[in-house]
């Protein structure tokens, strides 16, 4: 076998893998699944789990597994040779999945299985995965009678580029508008590397003096320092009336007006044609809220219990600007600056002094602590080829030695490396035959300093919480015990319940048991103080209630758009925005605010009636939590529950029901809004 990509017998082959290796094992295995679907749509017997879902597994399986490979190093180690070899392969690959979910042979398929006598006494995990695809098929309009199949494809053709067009005109509108300062007098507040790169910014366009830009880089850190009130003033109305008819810059063609009417009425077709009398129906139909009605009521159960302390937040702002900076009103460009001012009059703290306590060694080993304390799992270094030296490999070993799983482990940032910090797959858990259990593995990457002159690499607090969230998915990845690939794992999981095992591994950095033993001062040697670590849970607090009505803005916003029935006007829009802002918001903002026009996250992203989801799985998180907490943050029995029902059933059931098996109740809200400092007074 001369091509790694294709060799399937155990762990990635990174030490040999080239990118000219990825084009042809894509071709070979693409071909040999549409091969095997071939050989599946010409069965002469009624499908068996044997005779069809395993092999059609082995075959998509095989893909995956290639492309998780060739996705991890295009992402953490790219160049130019593997950009192509990447780029080439990943329409043919995208191709080859999108076009089984329209296949009507494998549908048929899905549908004997279903019908399949005793279907009802078969494993759930399997009984899940049939249902799943079925599910999907549907959503994807394969049911539909020919004409409406065909409308509903057209549909979804033209929302895909509709979306790319949204999110391009914000784009566009974003990059054509700069504010040219000549005066450093004017930037006066504004941090030195945020001005550094002004000047470089105006200097490639040969012109003196500073250039201010809509990019977040530039725009959030003038608004919370500048303290040239009217320049804040300019900034913030160009920036929300981007991709608008009211922007001053932006061309016509950039108003997403249009975009936006025309988004919401193919939705709400598409929703029709499926069945289903609103968008946020038909969006729901796979996520773990049962319907519109339920996420409105969630959101509004939280802006109620929210807002008195979101209005306090705002009190506090106004009476601080009032006192201290001699304002009288605080406007929507002043919010940030106020805020920025009290914060750091309250809690002023050095991220410096922070990022000294947090050396690399030992929070990883702090981390693997809370693994062991309430799991009673052993995590080690072990031995695997790697694509870089300073990638680090563990496994996961039980209680009497046996392997649970492996990860990778890529914390630094470096060139050619995407940003961010994420957790894939490379291999999922499933039992092959009735011996074998291929054991999961994953890939951890975050984008973390180095070490640098002999130093050990020094993590910000924000940072070592980043580490556990990763590290949170990777366990929900890793300590699966299904046996059938499409619900192990975190496969097959309800998309507003992914995070849930994230956001529940942050919570232990926010322990003082846990954090305190993790701590080790670079230079002395020493622990953390208590008086560092207060001072950084009060700042987590801060400001906690007018962050939640801002979430609860948006998601309020999105799911009532999308629950409408008929379509929309601009004027509509805006007019229902007004509406939710009345309810939730602390502070007005101008008439010529379009936010709408820039809302990617719904108009050009996955979150359309999803978006709620942000503070459902903050719920459900911290909510599990709250179960550690009634026991002891590390009690094994609480880790033993959590780890059975929640982790290890994966996506082999509604995460309701594996939510409810572990907490013996439906969740509550209480724990997130303790956990945030919004605690009702009785
Ligand atoms: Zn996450």
């Amino acid at each position: 076998m001369t091509n790694p990509l294709l060799d399937f017998s155990g762990l990635p082959r990174f030490a040999t893998v080239r990118p000219e290796h990825i084009e042809p094992a894509a071709d070979g295995l693409v071909a040999a699944g549409r091969a095997t679907i071939e050989r599946l749509a010409a069965l002469d017997e009624t499908p068996t789990w044997e005779s069809f879902v395993e092999p059609l597994d082995d075959a998509n399986e095989r893909l995956a597994r290639m492309w998780a490979q060739a996705s991890h190093l295009n992402a953490v180690v790219n160049s130019p040779a593997m950009r192509d070899a990447y780029n080439a392969a990943l329409p043919k690959v995208t191709q080859y999945f999108s076009e089984q979910g329209q296949d009507q042979r494998l549908h048929a398929g899905f549908r004997a299985l279903r019908a399949t006598q005793g279907f009802d006494a078969w494993p759930r995990a399997r009984r899940r995965h049939v249902d799943n695809e079925l599910r999907d098929f549907r959503l994807g309009g394969a049911e539909l009678p020919p004409p409406e199949k065909a409308q509903f494809l057209a549909i979804q053709e033209e929302l895909a580029k509709l979306g790319a067009k949204f999110s391009e005109n914000v784009l566009d509108a974003t990059n054509a508008f700069g504010l040219y300062v000549t005066e450093a007098s004017e930037l006066s507040g504004v941090p030195e590397d945020v001005m550094e790169a002004a000047a470089q910014a105006a200097k490639a366009e040969g012109r003196e003096g500073w250039k201010l830009t809509l990019h977040m880089p530039c725009y959030q850190p003038v608004m919370q320092y500048a303290d040239d009130r009217g320049l804040r003033e300019r900034m913030y109305a160009a920036n929300v009336t981007r991709a608008s008819a009211l922007s001053a810059q932006g061309r016509p063609e950039w108003n997403n007006d249009a975009n936006i009417v025309r988004i919401l009425d193919l939705r709400a077709q598409a929703a029709r044609l499926l069945g289903y009398s609103t968008y946020a129906d038909l969006s729901l139909a796979t996520k773990m809220a049962s319907s519109p009605a339920q996420a409105l009521e969630f959101l509004d159960d939280l802006a109620t219990r929210a807002r008195p302390f979101a209005q306090r937040d705002m009190e506090e702002v106004r009476a601080f600007a009032r006192g201290q900076l001699g304002m009288d009103e605080v406007h929507a460009w002043d919010v940030s600056y106020a805020s920025e001012k009290l914060r750091q009059q309250r809690y002023a703290f050095s991220e410096q002094e922070v990022k000294r306590y947090f050396t690399e060694d030992e929070v990883i080993a702090g981390m693997f602590r809370v693994v062991k304390a309430i799991y009673g799992l052993d995590v080690r270094p072990a031995q695997a080829e790697l694509y870089r030296d300073d990638v680090r490999f563990f496994e996961i070993t039980d209680g009497e030695g046996g392997l649970v799983g492996r990860f990778y482990m890529d914390l630094y940032a470096r060139d050619n490396k995407r940003g961010g910090a994420w957790m894939d797959d490379a291999i999922n858990r499933r039992r092959l035959g009735h011996r074998r259990v291929q054991t999961p593995v994953a890939f951890l990457t975050c984008n973390f300093s180095a070490p640098v002159a002999g130093n050990p690499a020094l993590f910000t607090h924000r940072e070592v919480a980043t580490l556990f969230h990763e590290f949170g998915h990777g366990l929900h990845q890793l300590l699966t015990q299904v046996d059938e690939l499409g619900v192990s794992g975190i496969n097959g999981v309800e998309w507003d319940a992914v995070e849930l095992p994230s956001q529940f591994m942050e919570n232990f950095c926010w322990e003082w048991d846990v954090v305190a033993p993790m701590t080790r001062h670079v230079e002395t040697g020493g622990r953390m103080p208590r008086g560092l670590f207060d001072k950084l849970l009060a700042a987590k607090n801060f400001q906690s209630g007018m962050g939640f009505v801002r979430q609860l803005e948006f998601a309020l916003f999105d799911m009532r758009l999308h629950a409408l029935a008929g379509s929309q006007a601009p004027e509509g829009v805006l007019a229902l925005l007004d509406e939710v802002r009345a309810k939730v918001a602390v502070f007005d903002v101008p008439a010529y605010n379009r936010f709408p026009n820039q809302f990617s996250h719904i108009f050009a992203g996955g979150y359309a009636a999803g978006y709620y989801s942000y503070k459902w799985a903050e719920v459900l998180s911290s909510d599990a939590f709250g179960a550690f907490e009634e026991a002891g943050v590390l009690n094994p029995e609480v880790g033993a529950r959590f780890r059975r029902e929640i982790l290890a059933s994966g996506g082999s059931r509604p995460a309701l029901e594996s939510f409810v098996a572990f907490r013996g109740r439906k969740p509550r809200i209480d724990a997130l809004l303790r956990h945030n400092g919004m605690m009702a007074t009785a």
